[in-house]
């Protein structure tokens, strides 16, 4: 089965090509996509700037001037079986193709096949998700744009979680919040189930069995808590803003900032959504980026604000981790993935060792090796640690590849 994957952002879109012959492909490390395009729409003014490879090793580099989405689309698919880039003869060779779709509400707690009624509801949801649900919406319509009736299926970050119990899903707020759908919903949840999967295909554990924490700490940070094969807390909310220190987001921060900036500060709700989202975190307290490679370098240099972002990120992993471990009554298992989670091992050291006490214990020269989907706990510790790849698009296509199979 030939599915494609679309993973559309704001600023760039990834796409991948995968063929799944059989369920043989679950059971070992997650293969390598056919074909793979990545768009950024926001290098420089007017132009997407289009990188294709192929699992040949071919790599072609474009700039397209920038039209509407479905444009740009049509002339990456097309790459798919144009002569440089062949990786299929024909775009009726693709089955399906899945999408990540970022908000999927209370209605949805798993994938679905992308009908009418779907479109719709994930439009509705743009009020909760105005960056993402009408960004994924459109990639779904370019996709029917492109190759017609093609069964499309819509992966939710949301659905991971939406079994949080009550007690972490309700905001202490009115009641009527939770009724008119302000709770917790979380989100990198497509990760979050791939990499705990993956950690208990890796321990030759029933992943139902297992109480896992899951670090997802990339330029978006969140956690979650694992039994009995679900989410059970989660640092991220009602928005992406809540819980961990981001790249460029504050995480949770005391509510009464918010209003004493729109009351004294003569704030709009736009300059609070613009501070709070983009001015925030690493890049706010630093001052100087966003990235935690340079967050590093700048504190081993002695620069003082670079130190105490690095210091305040760390405090607030490790406080939210003790948080989620309050939800398992055992951990089994310690994830880190995603760009900081999977290459830097002193912030895994660091969040690490607030729980030695615990008797979890890193390996250091396997933490320092840099490896991917292995165990770096050492051997004596009492929770295993792992670094994992994540590979969200992957997650995607073994979700299209079950429901098509489920209807055939
Ligand atoms: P992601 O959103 O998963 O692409 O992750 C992006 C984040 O990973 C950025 O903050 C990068 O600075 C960080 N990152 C990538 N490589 C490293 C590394 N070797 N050490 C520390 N942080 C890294």
């Amino acid at each position: 089965m030939k599915i494609l994957v679309l993973n559309a952002g704001s600023s760039s879109q990834k796409s991948c090509l995968y063929d799944i012959t059989d369920s043989a492909h679950f059971g070992s490390s997650p293969p390598q996509p056919l074909w793979e395009s990545l768009v950024d729409w926001n290098r420089r003014q007017g132009i997407a700037e289009v990188k294709i490879t192929t699992a040949r090793g071919t790599v072609l580099e474009r700039e397209l001037s920038t039209q509407t989405r479905s444009a740009v689309m049509a002339q990456v698919l097309d790459t798919l079986w144009q002569e440089k880039t062949r990786v299929i003869d024909d775009l009726s060779e693709i089955d399906v193709v899945g999408h990540r779709v970022v908000h999927g509400g209370q209605q949805y707690c798993k994938s679905v096949i992308v009908t009418a009624e779907v479109k719709k509801a994930i439009a509705d949801l743009a009020s909760f998700a105005p960056l993402h649900n009408p960004i994924n919406l459109e990639g779904i319509e370019a996709i029917e744009q492109a190759l017609g009736d093609i069964p499309q299926v819509a992966v939710f970050d949301t659905a991971f979680h939406s079994q949080l119990p009550l007690a972490a899903a309700v905001y202490p707020g009115p009641y009527a919040w939770f009724e008119q759908g302000i709770r917790r919903y979380g989100f990198h949840g497509i990760s979050h189930q791939y990499c705990a999967r993956r950690a208990a295909q890796l321990m030759g554990r029933p992943f139902e069995d297992l109480r896992l924490i899951v670090c997802h700490l990339g330029n978006g940070c969140s956690l979650s808590a694992i039994r009995d094969g679900h989410s059970v807390d989660t640092t991220m909310g009602f928005t992406p803003l809540e819980g961990l220190m981001m790249g460029t987001r504050s995480g949770s921060i005391d509510p009464g900032i918010s209003i004493y900036l729109l009351r004294q500060e003569g704030y709009t709700a736009d300059r609070l959504e613009r501070v709070l989202n983009q001015e925030s975190g690493l890049k706010g307290i630093s001052g100087l980026s966003a990235d935690m490679r340079q967050i590093a370098t700048g504190a081993a240099a002695g620069n003082t604000r670079a130190q105490l972002a690095l210091d305040v990120f760390i405090h607030r992993l490790r406080s939210a981790m003790g948080a989620m471990l309050a939800s398992l009554d055992r951990l089994d298992a310690l994830v880190f993935t995603a760009g900081i989670g999977e290459n830097s091992p002193s912030i895994r050291a660091a969040a690490c060792e607030a729980f030695q006490c615990l008797g979890l214990q890193l390996d250091p020269i396997e933490n320092e090796r840099h490896p991917v989907d292995v165990d770096i706990a050492a051997p004596e510790s009492a929770v295993r640690i792992f670094t994992i790849h994540t590979q969200e698009d992957w997650a995607i296509a073994q979700d299209c590849w079950h429901l098509i199979n489920s209807q055939i």
